[in-house]
């Protein structure tokens, strides 16, 4: 199985190691047709872009770098924070407008949105203490699903990572809404047998990096491995060729 484009990336406007330009270049010598670039929107501590103007700054330096290497299409994105229990993201809708693409994830070390989303957030940081695990794990299956409704969504970054969801009620709603479900070969994450319960909701996937340094760009091999491991065909993959 080969891979037409990696879809998610980070550059040095987030916690990536490579500029764009570097991470652009490495997926030209890697051969793919496409790349994406999608930082971490503002709201992930310490690690975020600094605001929303950042993504256009990113597009305006893709458009121009496109120019330069017209073998490959340059598209840019968002790896978006979910920040409140009801799905609000960390991009403003001006913004998300003028991107090509967006991404939602889950993360627990971000800046929540209201009192609400304060305590969602430091629920999950404790959650592997506290006794009502399945309580945070509703919360953020609802807030997953809340976002992949509130906006088009191309994907959810690394399912279940670090907090965990209803996999089978999150992956129908990414199936209603024509939302791809990601896996994240930098994470090595979901596993086979979670793949399989997402697979049998008949959502779509997307094999994509998460690509923090120029040199894992494009890294897609655990991806297809698991996916044939899993039996999931083809045409059930977005960036799949052959
Ligand atoms: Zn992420
Ligand atoms: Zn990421």
């Amino acid at each position: 199985m080969k891979f037409s484009g990696d879809y998610h990336t980070h550059s040095t406007y987030s916690d990536g190691h490579g500029t764009v330009k570097e991470m652009v270049l490495a997926a030209v010598k890697c051969g793919l047709a496409e790349i994406g670039l999608a930082d971490h929107g503002p709201a992930n501590i310490g690690t975020g872009i600094k605001n929303g103007k950042t993504l256009l700054k990113i597009q305006t330096e893709l458009e121009e770098l496109g120019l330069q290497n017209p073998g490959i299409k340059l598209l840019g994105g968002v790896e978006a924070n979910i920040v409140s229990p009801d799905g609000f993201i960390d991009v403003e809708k001006d913004v998300l407008a003028r991107l090509d693409y967006l991404l939602v994830g889950l993360h627990p070390y971000v800046i929540p949105q209201g009192g609400a989303g304060l305590s969602w957030i430091i629920g999950n940081q404790v959650a592997g203490i506290r006794r009502y695990k399945s309580r945070i794990r509703n919360q953020n299956t609802k807030a997953l699903i809340g976002a992949v409704y509130r906006y088009k969504v191309l994907a959810v970054t690394h399912p279940g990572l670090k907090m965990e969801i209803d996999i089978p009620e999150v992956a129908r709603a990414c199936q209603i809404r024509n939302t791809a479900w990601e896996i994240n070969t930098g994470h090595k994450h979901p596993g086979f047998s979670e793949i399989l319960e997402a697979a049998a909701s008949g959502v779509d996937f997307i094999v994509n990096s998460d690509a923090h340094f120029p040199e894992t760009v494009g890294r897609l091999e655990y991806g297809a491995q698991i996916l044939e491991k899993a039996r999931v065909p083809i045409e059930r993959i977005l960036n799949a060729m052959e």
